[in-house]
């Protein structure tokens, strides 16, 4: 059992780091295809990949299968991520403590969203009901873990403003965050404007730039109203105006220009949400080398 690395310390290095997310597939086919996708990317080195964690029981194992095999067979830095959705603080325990003992060592604290068909997150009795609460839970008990939290540059969904949303995301750096990863945009002027905001409410540690490498109309479309997020005018016309067949390379291309932007105005990185698939995240990850 290898011991890994606290994220917090790739922040400290003087070159960008990058980062990709998987989420647990729901069948062996799916998982053939994330472990493709992982082979095609490991050539690129990420500096950690990240696991997501769903709502159901289901999830437990299978964020833990995929996790460790991205760890012990792939070699990756990984960070499992973890939500309060339907669990009491004993079992969150639980699991952190089944992370820490393979050898896990970051860890993507989240509230999660409210299990499906119900439109209101509500804690299960003994649980807990804010991510702030899941951060205090895991610096307490173990406080070598790295912690990533969730950042929301065009406000989470459920806040009724910017300025409230801006406090809790602050509530959590102070109980012990050590990044943040942002929410998916499509303009860099949100993020920019999110780092503006996030100083003045005096949060210090770095803020790591959520990307989509959108794959269709139809997805972007679909993601944008469940968090929010606007899609500019011109990456719309941009996907409308080629055949479907076309639009991951329009995708490709507008996160390698968000990129190419954020990385010389000092972003610490950036973080590529692959959705278990490699061929726009190669794309983007080859025209960097050049
Ligand atoms: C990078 C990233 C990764 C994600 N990964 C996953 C995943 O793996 N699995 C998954 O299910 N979901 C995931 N999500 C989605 C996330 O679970 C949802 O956005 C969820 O609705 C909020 O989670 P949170 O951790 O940001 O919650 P919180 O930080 O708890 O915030 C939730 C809402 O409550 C408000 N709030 C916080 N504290 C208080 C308080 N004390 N009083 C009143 N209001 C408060 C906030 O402003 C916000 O509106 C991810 C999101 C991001 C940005």
């Amino acid at each position: 059992m290898s011991k890994g690395t606290s994220i917090s310390n790739f922040f400290t290095r003087d070159k960008p780091l990058f980062s990709l997310e998987f989420f647990p597939p729901k069948n062996e086919a799916g998982g053939e295809k994330m472990l493709k996708a992982a082979a095609a990317l490991k050539p690129h080195n990420p500096d950690f990949v990240s696991i997501t964690y769903g709502a159901g029981g289901g999830t437990r194992k299978t964020t833990m299968h995929y996790a460790k095999i991205l760890k012990n067979e792939f070699g990756f830095e990984v960070m499992p991520h973890l939500t309060c959705v339907g669990h009491t603080k004993t079992e969150l325990l639980t699991i952190l403590e089944d992370f820490a003992q393979e050898g896990f060592c970051n860890i993507m604290a989240l509230r999660g969203d409210p299990p499906k068909g119900e439109d209101e997150f509500r804690p299960i009795e003994g649980g807990l009901s804010y991510a702030t609460e899941l951060v205090s839970l895991i610096r307490k008990n173990f406080s070598h873990f790295g912690i990533g939290v969730g950042g929301y540059p065009e406000k989470h969904p459920e806040s009724p403003s910017k300025k409230d949303d801006l406090l809790h995301l602050k509530e959590k750096v102070d109980a012990g965050a050590d990044f943040i990863t942002t929410q998916l945009f499509f303009d860099n002027q949100v993020y920019f404007k999110f780092l503006e905001d996030c100083g003045k409410a005096n949060i210090e540690i770095p803020v790591l730039p959520g990307l989509l490498p959108v794959q269709s109309i139809g997805q972007v479309q679909r993601f944008c109203k469940m968090c929010e997020a606007s899609l500019p005018t011109e990456l719309q016309n941009k996907l409308e105006d080629v055949e479907k067949d076309n639009q991951p390379a329009v995708g490709a291309d507008w996160a390698k220009e968000q990129v190419k932007e954020l990385v010389k105005e000092g972003a610490p990185g950036f973080h590529l949400y692959a959705l278990n698939q490699s061929e726009a995240s190669l794309q983007i990850l080859e025209w960097l080398k050049k």
